[in-house]
């Protein structure tokens, strides 16, 4: 065999598609050791999806020898199954796992796979020198649905990206691709933008995402209909749970956040109840930080309190203070905004992962503002982000929208403090979502039971709008980042401004870590003060032509806000104060406009 043809040893943390692919095109019989009979166990699961897309499932199980298990008789043994198997998958423990991969060699299969949370690198070497492939930590459910077509229902990031129709759930014959092919590069975030989550219509090859405008979807049989219902099969049942024009956005905002999967809902508010809807009980706290969006301290501090779910707001710069807040068992969640709305403030969200973890408990990150174009949060340790997609995401102020991004990286079982997920669910008949579905978990309840539950839905006409808009977020926030430097350097000169909060001005005391978080630039939202306090304020906003005195941020177009007569109304003094929406306070969303155009209208306004 000459060099070049060598078989290179397979990277276990990172494998290719086209190696998965070839396993799941090739092989037909999977004896699956450790079955069970109950149908909310991960491996009935998986056997009856692989089953339904046409392998034969063999069960294996001492305990259960020659019952059956979805209509298969089960073997006490892989040495009792009578015929040849091509593949062995272990629902057994890490341990256990490595005298079966020895078991597999000596019954001829060609495939070992290990379940997610399953590694035995002994194992897989044995199987390996005699000739058979392994995957270990994974879930051939999961990699079927992912590679095929399927995943994307609940947006998940399933990593792939194409120009062409697929045949959603059918491995076809182009699949058996080269196995030793290097691991993947993972598209840039250009191209992700425009690509994630939208290959062609499989239908009708179209090529923009349709519009599913429909609120349900038809079973193809009863079996299909319980499988659906069973959360065994990945498919649409009712637009409130999923919706196929949703289910693109939610896997576009996954990817560009590096995350897992992603929960869509119909405004950044509700958005923030999904992600600690599978946090909370009643009695339970969250942490956060005191700088944050003026509607999210009242959500938190006053309508949040009807769920029996309290808040204790901190200031995140003072870390002492953080640790010593989440330092007790009924703390569920710490949560900042990684540049604040509207202060012009910068979290330190590496430090703050920190001390969340060490007490057990997720980060949270809303990163409305900053978007993942210039920060990306699950890369300094934050385990969820939330959106207003509503702002620069869809960035035309002309569709409401919220986000839930899973990292998928935060152990629900390390600790009993989040029985929602780590323990049988009563809401979801007794099934535990976290062993079910593993870095899946979250995002599955975010849908299976937070949308169904709550039924905060992102409406599919808006998802389409975000889907065109995230489109060009790279173009939008490069030019809304350099419009807001122009703008910001103006202000900070001029006579009648006491001071400006924007975290790009190097005299910022956020500026070092705006460096470190933001390389790209500091976003386009920031405040600054104006001589003459709360009635010059008004005056601004009514004296603006170009500008639109309006409650929102991150359009094309620049917008000037009084925060302390409009969103922070409701607050006391001393929360405005905190949140950076004193009196004097103006907030402006510097848009697409021409710079000399912004400037001009804000130096009219101010004189
Ligand atoms: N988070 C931030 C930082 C926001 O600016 C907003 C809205 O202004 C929200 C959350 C709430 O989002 P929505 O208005 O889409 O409910």
């Amino acid at each position: 065999m000459a060099e070049s043809e060598a078989p290179r040893r397979i990277d276990h943390d990172n494998y290719p598609d086209s190696y998965i692919k070839d396993i799941l095109s090739s092989v037909r019989t999977i004896a699956v050791v450790g079955a069970s009979q109950k149908w909310t166990r991960p491996s009935y699961f998986m056997a009856k999806y692989l089953q339904g897309k046409g392998y034969r499932i063999v069960p294996v199980n001492p305990g259960l020898a020659d019952q059956e298990i979805l209509g298969e008789k089960v073997y006490a043994s892989l040495k009792d199954i009578p015929f040849d198997v091509d593949m062995v998958d272990i629902f057994r423990n890490s341990e256990a796992a490595g005298p079966i991969a020895e078991e597999a060699v000596e019954i001829g299969a060609k495939v070992v796979w290990m379940q997610l949370g399953v590694r035995n690198d002994a194992g897989a070497e044995a199987a390996e020198k005699a000739g058979l492939k392994v995957v270990m930590n994974r879930c051939p459910k999961i990699e079927f649905s992912r590679l095929y077509g399927e995943l994307s229902w609940h947006g998940f990031d399933s990593n792939v990206i194409s120009s062409k129709r697929r045949a959603v759930g059918t491995p076809g014959a182009e699949e058996a691709e080269n196995p030793k092919a290097a691991p993947q590069k993972r598209a840039g975030f250009e191209t992700r933008a425009i690509h994630a989550g939208a290959a062609p219509d499989p239908t009708t090859g179209a090529r923009s995402t349709p519009i599913y405008q429909t609120t349900a979807y038809v079973f193809d049989d009863a079996d299909h209909a319980a499988s659906l219902f069973n959360l065994q099969t990945f498919g649409n049942i009712y637009s409130r749970l999923s919706n196929p024009t949703t289910a693109v956005l939610e896997e576009r905002i996954a990817s560009l956040e590096g995350g897992r999967g992603t929960t869509c809902t119909a405004s950044g508010h509700s958005a923030q109840m999904l992600a600690l809807f599978p946090l909370m009980q009643p009695g339970d706290f969250l942490v956060a930080s005191t700088r944050l969006y003026g509607g999210s301290i009242t959500q938190f501090g006053k309508t949040f309190k009807k769920f029996g779910w309290n808040c204790t707001f901190v200031d995140v710069d003072d870390l002492d203070a953080v640790r010593k807040a989440v330092d007790d068992p009924k703390c569920k969640a710490l949560f900042a905004e990684s540049l604040a709305n509207p202060g012009g403030v910068i979290s330190d969200i590496e430090a703050l992962s920190e001390i969340a973890h060490g007490a057990g408990v997720p980060l949270i990150i809303d990163n409305t503002m900053a978007t993942p174009y210039l920060c990306r949060p699950i890369e300094y340790g934050a385990d969820l982000v939330v959106h207003s997609t509503t702002k620069f995401l869809s960035g035309h102020g002309n569709a409401m929208g919220g986000a839930v991004v899973d990292s998928g990286k935060f152990d629900w079982g390390q600790n009993d403090k989040f029985p929602s997920l780590a323990e049988p669910e009563p809401a979801y008949h007794g099934i535990s979502f976290w062993e079910s579905f593993g870095d899946l978990a979250f995002t599955t309840y975010g849908h299976a039971v937070g949308l169904r539950d709550l039924g905060p839905t992102m409406a599919p006409m808006n998802a389409y709008l975000t889907i065109t808009g995230i489109e060009t977020l790279p173009l939008r926030m490069e030019r809304h980042v350099a419009n807001a430097a122009k703008v910001a350097a103006y202000l900070d000169k001029h006579p009648a401004v006491s001071w400006v909060s924007y975290a790009g001005l190097e005299s910022s005391r956020y500026h070092a870590l705006a460096r470190k978080y933001l390389p790209g630039g500091a976003g386009s939202v920031f405040t600054f003060g104006v001589k003459g306090g709360y009635a010059a304020g008004q005056r601004i906003v009514e004296n603006v032509e170009l500008l639109s005195h309006l409650a929102n941020i991150g359009d094309t177009r620049s917008l000037i806000l009084h925060p302390a007569s409009t969103t922070h109304r409701q607050l006391t003094e001393e929360q405005r104060a905190a949140a950076g929406a004193g009196d004097d306070v103006m907030r402006i969303s510097v848009g697409l406009e021409t710079a000399d155009d912004i400037i001009a209208d804000l130096d009219q306004a101010l004189g």
